[in-house]
């Protein structure tokens, strides 16, 4: 059987109910993976022995009548900045050496004890800085739909893992953009919810108002299903929201969008917008009306001309503070010196890359005494503004529908030497970081060459579950994603 194009919700019943046993299921998940692992260098960490033992361990569980959970067997992997004890966390950096965590992300922890069975750690722009997971000290990632362009990042190699079928679920992290815009362009489904909803300890902390753990799949029911183990409230992050949340399985038992307004922004159709991604949008709304969805027009002018510089002074003041930790002293990489500061220059010179130190000089500048006013701050009130804006969106319409992205995965190589172009793949997503909303991609299929299209969906703060209800509509109207060979298989 070919468990690795199955579903997670299938794979876990199957082995609850005897039909097959979990490693059946790791077996030829790890065939697929290293197969493909050459071409695609979608894991930092593969964790193929782990994952047999935990597999063997599964099975004699449910042999012995024990039920391991709603991700009994189920592989996943997990992005390389969320800490798994005992195994190497690298960020996608020198800097961390092979240091190894004493303990679980709470992600990590709540996947396992749902039966989970971690395959590998995966290949990121270093500390989620990119869009493209060529930023990364451990080589680039290909995208499996086309193996000479980018799958897209931060979350590159998560997104590529569950696009080739290593693994029918993956972790992501977001910040900007970064489960959104790789799932966009490897051709599946990845879910930021908001901010606030699932904990994020143990994630390393790029900036911390903005970051957001979230899944990928192939399957709208299996972002779900992930989202039912992982959005708990958790005492150690002091931003995770108290209290119970919604059964988003349940939001989807029977999905309809009848008398729902969908909202269009006026200002992200047409300009450079990449015409078969404009269509997408076209094309889902007049399904969505022909559904009984109301169809009606948003105006979103502050996040289309702030929401870059805006995210571009934030997120690099606060990854300024947060990769302060990053000294010789405390963690991994040391480049020993006669005096401290000689030790801390050389170790954080040699330990980051290129774009992480270039985020951090920014960031520095913009805190700085004199020029947080002028930058920072008003970075700031900027920020406060696009909040208002989407909330005032959302008195006409009760979910937006906008691109993810403004163009098809780009080649490796294009703008790699070109930041500002690299910033804004993202032009679309961050906004939605700003506000704290819940954003997802939904594959809507492929283009003629056989490149992947998508839309993205944003709701109100905690209406993660109406994001689910839509995109499941959508899913049933342009099909459920396949896995990716990388043209290699
Ligand atoms: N690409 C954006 C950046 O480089 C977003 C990254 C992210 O979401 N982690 O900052």
């Amino acid at each position: 059987m070919l468990f690795h194009e199955m579903e997670a919700s299938s794979i876990a019943s199957g082995i609850r109910e005897g039909e097959f046993t979990a490693k059946d299921v790791v077996v030829d998940c790890l065939a697929r993976m290293r197969a493909l692992e050459p071409v695609l260098n979608a894991l930092i960490t593969p964790l193929s022995e782990n994952a047999l033992a935990k597999a063997v361990g599964i099975d004699a569980a449910v042999s012995s009548g024990k039920d391991p959970g709603s991700l009994c067997g189920v592989p996943v992997v997990i992005k390389d900045n969320m800490c798994a004890r005992g195994v190497r966390t690298t960020c996608g950096s020198r800097i961390l050496g092979d240091w190894k965590p004493p303990y679980d992300a709470t992600v990590v922890d709540l996947l396992e004890k749902a039966g989970a069975v971690v395959i590998g750690k995966s290949n990121m722009d270093e500390f989620a800085m990119g869009s493209s997971t060529e930023h990364s000290a451990f080589g680039p990632t290909s995208n499996p739909r086309d193996t000479d362009r980018v799958p897209g990042g931060s979350s590159g190699g998560s997104a590529a893992s569950v696009a080739a079928g290593y693994a029918p679920i993956a972790l992501g992290s977001d910040t900007g953009g970064s489960i959104r815009q790789p799932a966009a362009f490897c051709g599946i489904h990845g879910l930021k919810p908001t901010y606030g909803l699932v904990s994020r300890w143990g994630l390393v902390a790029f900036a911390s108002s903005l970051d957001q753990i979230g899944p990928f799949a192939r399957s709208v029911s299996d972002i779900a299903l992930v989202m039912d183990t992982i959005a708990r409230y958790d005492p150690r992050d002091s931003t995770c929201r108290p209290g119970d949340r919604p059964g988003y399985r349940e939001s989807i038992k029977a999905p309809t969008v009848r008398g729902k307004r969908v909202g269009i922004v006026r200002e992200f159709q047409g300009g450079s917008l990449d015409p078969d991604l404009g269509r997408s949008i076209e094309n889902t709304a007049s399904m969505l009306a022909s559904s009984g969805a109301e169809i009606v027009d948003v105006s979103l002018p502050e996040s289309a001309a702030y929401g870059l510089p805006c995210y571009y002074i934030i997120a690099p003041a606060e990854a300024s503070s947060n990769l302060a930790r990053f000294d010789g002293v405390r963690y991994g990489l040391r480049e020993d010196a006669a005096d401290l500061i000689t030790q801390f220059i050389r170790t954080r010179s040699k330990g980051f890359g290129e774009e992480v130190q270039r985020r951090i000089l920014t960031g520095t500048f913009a805190l700085s005494s004199g020029y947080y006013d002028a930058y920072y701050l008003l970075a700031l009130k900027v920020r406060r503004r696009i909040c208002v804006e989407f909330a005032d969106a959302f008195e006409a319409a009760d979910v937006i529908l906008m691109p993810a992205t403004p163009s098809l995965p780009f080649r490796k190589g294009e703008l790699i030497d070109d930041p500002i172009s690299m910033y804004m793949s993202d032009v679309f997503t961050l906004p939605v970081n700003l506000a704290g909303l819940p954003g997802m991609t939904v594959s809507t299929g492929m283009n003629d060459s056989g490149l992947p299209l998508s839309v993205q969906l944003v709701a109100p703060r905690w209406e993660d579950s109406r994001l689910l209800e839509f995109a499941a509509v959508i899913e049933a109207w342009a099909g459920r994603p396949g896995v990716a060979s990388g043209g290699v298989l």
